[in-house]
């Protein structure tokens, strides 16, 4: 239990300091984009092409870390879990209806083994998150056309879910990276999807298990433990 408390702890510290730099990164990001403004009216005046495209250099570049800095805050915010008895199986089924919408359901098989009822305890939305953006990372590594296989099991005091693909694989030495905040290979990524699920699954004491192959596939196994009926 102390050893879980500090985890706790430890969290809400990253979370505040987290929420603390960003603004302050903030003021002096707005700074620097409105004098690029008015580098560009200037530029604008003197007709000098160059000045006009090294300004909005500047501006493009500050929103983007702006962007960056938004993300962060939404990542440190605190999340409040409010736990009960939650059916996985009914979960499951719910994230893959959330994941893949009816215009992709042609292009996309989803092979489902979710036979019985399978318990355990915590917060239903949470965990939803969880399934959905590693069903979403399944469908975007195999650009929107393919198959998943997606599995309920007990295994010992665990309900494993499983949820493979058939894309491209993860590079060996990428594996440990692909969970770190802002961690993309994406043009569009964020990075964060991977991040929430293993701070989702930490809290709810459960663990992660990544079996990727290039040019095979790859496969997420969630752990959480059991809760009996
Ligand atoms: P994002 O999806 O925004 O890139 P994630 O945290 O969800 O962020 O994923 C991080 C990275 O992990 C991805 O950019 C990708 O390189 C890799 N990845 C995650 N899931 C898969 C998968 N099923 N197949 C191949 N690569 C994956
Ligand atoms: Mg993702």
């Amino acid at each position: 239990l102390e050893a879980q408390l500090l985890e706790t702890e430890k969290h809400a510290v990253i979370g505040k300091m987290a929420a603390g730099l960003s603004h302050d990164i903030k003021n002096p990001l707005a700074a620097i984009s409105a004098s690029a403004f008015a580098i560009k009216k200037k530029g604008e005046r003197l007709k000098d092409n160059r000045i006009i495209e090294l300004a909005e250099k500047i501006e493009k570049n500050s929103s983007r870390a702006a962007d960056i800095i938004n993300r962060l805050l939404n990542y440190a915010k605190p999340s409040y879990y409010r736990s009960e008895k939650v059916n996985l199986r009914e979960v499951i089924l719910s994230s893959i209806d959330f994941s893949i919408p009816d215009s992709r359901k042609k292009d996309i098989k989803v092979y489902k083994r979710l036979r019985s009822d399978i318990f355990t305890y915590g917060d239903k939305n949470a965990l939803q998150q969880v399934f959905i953006n590693l069903i979403i990372n399944a469908v975007e590594a195999m650009n929107n056309r393919g198959r998943i296989d997606i599995k309920l099991t007990k295994n010992g005091n665990y309900a494993a879910i499983s949820i493979k693909d058939y894309g491209p694989g993860i590079p060996e030495k990428m594996v440990e990276e692909i969970f770190d905040p802002f961690f993309t290979t994406k043009e569009k990524g964020t990075g964060l999807g991977l991040s929430v699920v293993s701070r989702i699954v930490k809290d709810h004491h459960g663990k992660i298990e990544v079996h990727s192959k290039e040019g095979e596939g790859t496969e997420f196994i969630i752990k959480l433990p059991l809760m009996e009926d």
